[in-house]
């Protein structure tokens, strides 16, 4: 929790697990560092379609169990059934980890057009009604600033956000976004859909110049000029791009705190140290 003009703020970041076939002892050791930051939860993304759902399960009981911070676990409708998702949710249950993250999922590679139309649960508000009537779960859900890729507007996409909310989300957490005027037009659009749970703000450091041609360009997030300067001005000195980058994602963090944000969540790809220095820098400034 970080404190700033009276109002708490809830700082917590994501990992992914390690592929079925690479060692669990990174992801363990790194939560075991984040953990010494004390965040709010740590939250642990889910395989495209399913994949690697196990250790997704096996991650958020060991950060709720093992680290003792809260876990929120994502879960995608894509690639779940009725039996699956009351298999997942009785497992999170009994190992005691409350929090979710009801997402659609994107189609995986390896899933046919057709699998991925006749998909079961259609939408994360499918499988947020279940996750609400089965269990006592605090329910996340996704939502964008600049809109989801496939809304044609940022009124269709709100709709269905409020949907969202309407059906039993408590919360919300953001897509990365790296212009805060973005975030700050998004927020006034929600108040005004009255839509009034908590935002969770979801900052990307961008620590190597390659990021942006990656995970970045297939969020849709746009680049604010003084970030892609950045990145022109560091594209061939690594060092000076993790730093450039790391006091941009402190910038974007600190801005948004002297704003009212109700929580930062940090995409931190599993770095511990990226992670510290932006919690450390942020609550030496501003508290
Ligand atoms: P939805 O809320 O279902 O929305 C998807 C699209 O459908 C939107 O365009 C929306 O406007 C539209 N829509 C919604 N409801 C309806 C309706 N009833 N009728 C018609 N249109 C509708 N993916 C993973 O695979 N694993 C992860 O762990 C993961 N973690 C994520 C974490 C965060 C914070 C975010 C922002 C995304 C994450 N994603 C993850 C990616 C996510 O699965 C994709 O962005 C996906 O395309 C949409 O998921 P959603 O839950 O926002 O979908």
């Amino acid at each position: 929790m970080i404190e700033c003009n009276g109002k708490n703020i809830e700082f917590s970041c994501e990992v992914f697990p390690p592929k079925r076939n690479e060692d669990m002892y990174d992801i363990y050791k790194t939560l075991d560092e984040i953990k010494l930051l004390n965040p709010d939860f740590i939250s642990v993304t889910y395989g495209a379609g399913g994949s690697n759902s196990k250790r997704t399960a096996q991650i958020a009981t060991y950060i709720q169990n093992i680290s003792e911070v809260e876990a929120l676990a994502h879960v995608t409708a894509v690639g779940v059934n009725p039996e699956k998702l009351a298999c997942m949710l009785e497992e999170f249950e009994r190992k005691n980890v409350r929090r979710i993250l009801a997402l659609r999922g994107d189609k995986p590679r390896d899933m046919s057009d057709e699998d991925f139309k006749e998909r079961y649960y259609k939408y994360a508000s499918d499988i947020i009604k279940v996750i609400k009537d089965n269990g006592n779960f605090k329910i996340a859900a996704a939502c964008y600033p600049e809109k989801h890729p496939e809304a044609s507007t940022v009124a269709e996409d709100i709709k269905y956000l409020k949907e969202k909310v309407e059906i039993g989300a408590d919360e919300l957490i953001t897509q990365m976004f790296f212009d805060n005027n973005k975030f700050y037009d998004f927020m006034d659009k929600l108040g005004a859909a009255n839509v009034n749970v908590p935002v969770h703000a979801g900052i990307m450091p961008i620590t190597a110049a390659n990021q942006l041609g990656t995970s970045v360009a297939l969020s849709g997030s746009s680049v604010p000029t003084e970030l892609s300067n950045i990145i022109a001005k560091y594209s061939e000195d690594p060092i000076s791009m993790r730093k450039a980058g790391v006091e941009y994602a402190i910038r974007q963090t600190e801005d948004l705190i002297k704003n009212g944000v109700d929580g930062i969540h940090i995409y931190c790809m599993n770095k511990f140290d990226v992670t510290r220095e932006i919690y450390e820098a942020v609550v030496y400034d501003l508290t």
